[in-house]
C-alpha cells in the first residue's frame, strides 16, 4: 500500500469553549486556532481537530547497533532499523540532535515511506527491531504506531527513545506497540526540565513508574551529564535512589558524555571521571546494572553479574566481546538471571552503521 505523506488525524485532543483546540497528547497542552502549530512544530490544528502533519515522512533510514540506542539488555549485538521525523516537543538547549529535532521544514525530509514499506525493509535486512529516534517519536505517535504493529506482523520489535514526555491517555496506545525503550532521565530537578528543556520532571516520573508497573515494555535510563548542570553529588544520589525505589535495581542507568552543541556551547565536554563517578554512586544505591557512555570504557560498558561479579557482556563502546550468558540468559558462573531480553546467542552486528533508502 502507498503511503502519501498526509496531514494524518489524531485522537489526542479536545475542544475549548473558545473556539481553540487542545492537543491531549504531551504535557505542553498545546491550544491552537486552526491553522496554527504546536510547540513540536508537526502536530497542528485544523477545523476538524489536532492532525500529525509528518506522517509517513522520514528524515532518513540508517541501521544501527542496538547498543546506540543505548539499549544493553535487550538483544545485545543485534542490528536495529532506526528513523526519525522532525521536530519535538521539549527544547533543549543542550540538544545533540538539534538538525532534526529543530526542523520546521517538514518538506524536506529526506525520504517517504509507509509502515508496511518500513517494516518489510527491516526484515529484508535482517533487523531484530525497529527504532523510532533521532527525535521524540511520541509526537509521531501515530506513524510510530502503525510501523510498530507492521513490525510486529513481521515479527520484528519495537524499540522508543524518547524522553517519555507524553500525557496518561496517550501513552497507553503508544507504549502497547512498544518492546523496548530507552527513556531520558534528563536531570533530576524540576529546575533543570524548566530552565534548561522547557518541560517539567514530574510527568517523566510518571512515565516511568507507569511503564514498570503497568507494561512488559523493557526499559533502560539514560542521563546525559552536563558539567554544573545535572551532575552534582546529590542529585545522583537522589536520582539513582528514586530508581530503586520506584522502578527496582533491574532498570539498567547509561551515563553519557555531553559534548557542547545547540545553544549551550559554553559548557566544557563532560570528564569520563564524573561518568565513573556516577556510576559509582548508582551501583552503591543499588542499581544493579550502571554504564557510562560514549567513551572507551571496558569495565563501565560491560555487563557484570550482580551476584557473583562475573563478566556477563564485554563491550567497548558499541562493539561487544566476551560473552558469559548461557543459552537462557543466566550467568555462566553462578546461574544468576540477567534482566533483559536475550537470544541464545548474541548478535554479530558489530559497530557498524549504514544508511539504507526505503521507498514505497
Ligand atoms: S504534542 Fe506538540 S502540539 Fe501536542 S501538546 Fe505536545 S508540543 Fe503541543
Ligand atoms: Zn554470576
Amino acid at each position: 500500500m502507498k503511503v502519501q505523506p498526509s496531514h494524518h488525524p489524531t485522537r489526542y485532543w479536545h475542544r475549548l469553549d473558545d473556539g481553540r483546540i487542545q492537543c491531549d497528547l504531551c504535557p505542553r497542552a498545546c491550544k491552537l486556532k486552526p491553522g496554527q502549530q504546536g510547540l513540536c512544530f508537526v502536530r497542528a490544528a485544523e477545523e476538524t481537530g489536532i492532525v500529525l502533519t509528518s506522517y509517513g515522512r522520514s528524515s532518513g533510514f540508517c541501521v544501527d547497533p542496538i547498543e546506540k540506542k543505548p539499549l544493553n539488555h535487550f538483544l545485545p549485538g543485534t542490528p536495529v532499523l532506526s528513523f526519525g521525523t522532525a521536530g519535538c516537543n521539549l527544547s533543549c538547549k543542550f540538544c545533540q540532535n538539534w538538525d532534526m529535532s529543530k526542523s520546521r521544514e517538514i518538506d524536506t525530509l529526506a525520504a517517504s515511506a509507509s509502515p508496511q514499506a518500513i517494516a518489510r525493509k527491516a526484515k529484508e535486512l535482517g533487523c531484530s527491531s525497529v527504532a523510532y529516534t533521532y527525535n521524540d517519536p511520541v509526537i509521531f505517535l501515530e506513524y510510530a504506531c502503525d510501523t510498530a504493529l507492521a513490525c510486529r506482523e513481521l515479527g520484528i520489535r519495537s524499540v522508543a527513545v524518547t524522553a517519555g514526555y507524553i500525557s496518561p491517555g496517550a501513552r497507553e496506545d503508544f507504549f502497547a506497540v512498544m518492546d523496548a525503550a530507552n527513556v531520558d532521565l534528563k536531570a533530576f530537578t524540576d529546575d533543570f526540565y524548566h530552565r534548561l528543556c522547557g518541560g517539567h520532571l514530574e510527568p517523566v516520573l510518571d512515565t516511568l513508574k507507569y511503564l514498570r508497573a503497568e507494561t512488559s515494555v523493557w526499559i533502560e535510563l539514560t542521563t546525559l551529564l552536563i558539567p554544573g548542570h545535572n551532575d552534582s553529588e546529590a542529585e545522583l544520589q537522589a536520582m539513582t535512589a528514586w530508581v530503586v525505589e520506584n522502578l527496582g535495581p533491574d532498570v539498567p542507568m547509561h551515563f553519557t558524555a555531553f559534548h557542547p552543541d545547540w545553544k549551550m556551547l559554553d559548557v566544557p565536554p563532560t570528564p569520563p571521571a564524573t561518568l565513573t563517578r556516577a556510576r559509582d554512586i548508582a551501583l552503591r544505591n543499588g542499581v544493579r546494572y550502571a554504564y557510562t557512555g560514549n567513551v572507551h570504557d571496558s569495565q563501565g560498558g560491560s555487563t557484570w553479574c550482580h551476584q557473583c561479579g562475573a563478566r556477563l557482556i564485554e563491550r567497548d563502546w558499541y562493539r561487544l566481546g566476551a560473552w558469559g550468558l548461557d543459552a537462557n540468559g543466566r550467568c555462566a558462573s553462578c546461574g544468576t538471571p540477567c534482566a533483559g531480553v536475550f537470544e541464545a546467542r548474541p548478535g554479530t552486528w558489530g559497530s557498524r552503521r549504514l544508511p539504507v533508502g526505503i521507498s514505497s
